[in-house]
């Protein structure tokens, strides 16, 4: 068994600005497991960028053009639970003897190790034993080696020793791409502005954003619709409510809506009525201080603004929360509403 899954590979693995380094380190490690100097390769990043799609497209580029290795993938949790089986079993010659035949291992989330002294040892003597007879050892963490607290010193040094490249967040071309790419898998259409909206709510997280996409379709299917833009805004407000601690412009702008009485088309329109100004203002400054998003992404939520445009309203109210009182009281309300912390 190889634990691998056929459908992380190289081919659908997206490139783009944030990965690239990551990614062609992986695909020269792919094909000459052992020789290069990545070795180990480790590979760190957050949560959904990519670390296990890379390493399971790398072992299995290696199982389907060198079929004589033996290519390991194996979870860091599911290594010390074999590990911690052996114990019990009085199995530890098998355990060790398994994994001292491995030609490419491939061990995910090293982090979950910290801590695990009995398990790192064995990893340890594994690693050595490994890497002196020219295996591939290939890494993931959720942080750089330097910052893995709990992780033997020796450990971490032989980390270094090969090359460690990190998976940043992907920028918006890298997110339309790869949901297109999504799409294209699943063999279902969504319009282009519905891609841009999504690419642009959804940007710190490509699982996330895979989630959507499916949260997306299944609401489609559900309600016999085609999937517009409304649907894909009304997805978003529910599953972001739920999944996301952090609050989403599509929830901003609706609370912000309903405490000034205006529809959403006022507040995202382009009418420069005071009515609409202060609360489209408003609801521009809590989404900078509330979410993640760039200016860039806050001005396409907001009626497709460009960034000075944003600039200028965030300013506009940090004058106005000096001095008026009632636009003061608006701000609070709504992010009492939005369980927020108040101005
Ligand atoms: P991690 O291991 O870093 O938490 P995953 O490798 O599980 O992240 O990636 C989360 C999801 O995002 C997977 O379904 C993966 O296929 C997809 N994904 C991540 N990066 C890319 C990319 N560059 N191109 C295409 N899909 C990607
Ligand atoms: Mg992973």
């Amino acid at each position: 068994a190889s634990y691998l899954n056929p459908q992380y590979t190289f081919e659908n693995f997206i490139e783009g600005d944030c990965n690239r380094l990551a990614r062609s380190a992986g695909y020269a490690v792919a094909n000459k497991p052992g020789v290069t100097s990545f070795n180990p390769l480790m590979l760190y990043g957050g949560v959904g960028l990519g670390k296990t799609h890379l390493v399971q497209a790398i072992g299995n580029h290696i199982k389907n053009t060198a079929s004589n290795k033996f290519v390991l993938y194996v979870s860091s949790e599911k290594f010390t639970n074999q590990f911690i089986d052996a114990l019990k079993n009085n199995n530890m010659q098998n355990f060790t003897n398994f994994y001292l035949q491995v030609d490419v291992l491939v061990i995910d989330d090293v982090q979950f190790l910290a801590g695990k002294e009995r398990t790192q040892e064995i990893f340890f003597h594994i690693f050595n034993h490994l890497h002196q007879a020219g295996k591939q050892i290939i890494m993931t963490s959720d942080c750089p080696p330097r910052e893995l607290k709990g992780l033997q010193d020796r450990l971490l040094s032989r980390f270094k020793w090969g090359l460690t490249a990190d998976l940043q967040q992907p920028d918006l071309e890298t997110r339309i791409a790869i949901i297109q790419k999504k799409l294209q898998a699943e063999g279902i259409f969504i319009p282009p502005n519905v891609i841009e909206y999504l690419a642009h709510s959804v940007d710190t997280n490509i699982r996330e954003l895979e989630g959507v996409i499916v949260s997306l379709m299944a609401q489609a299917s559900l309600n016999r619709k085609e999937i517009d833009l409304d649907l894909a805004r009304q997805t978003l407000q529910n599953i972001v409510q739920h999944v996301d601690k952090e609050v989403s412009i599509e929830i901003i702008q609706k609370k912000v809506v309903e405490h000034f009485g205006l529809t959403l088309e006022e507040l995202r329109g382009k009418s420069r009525r005071k009515e609409y100004v202060i609360p489209r203002q408003i609801a521009i400054y809590l989404a900078k201080e509330h979410t993640e998003h760039s200016l860039k992404s806050i001005g396409y939520h907001f009626g497709g603004r460009d960034h000075s445009t944003v600039i200028h309203a965030i300013q506009s109210v940090n004058d106005m929360l000096k001095t008026d009182q009632e636009v003061k009281a608006a701000i609070q309300s709504v992010q009492k509403q939005l369980k927020l912390k108040m101005v």
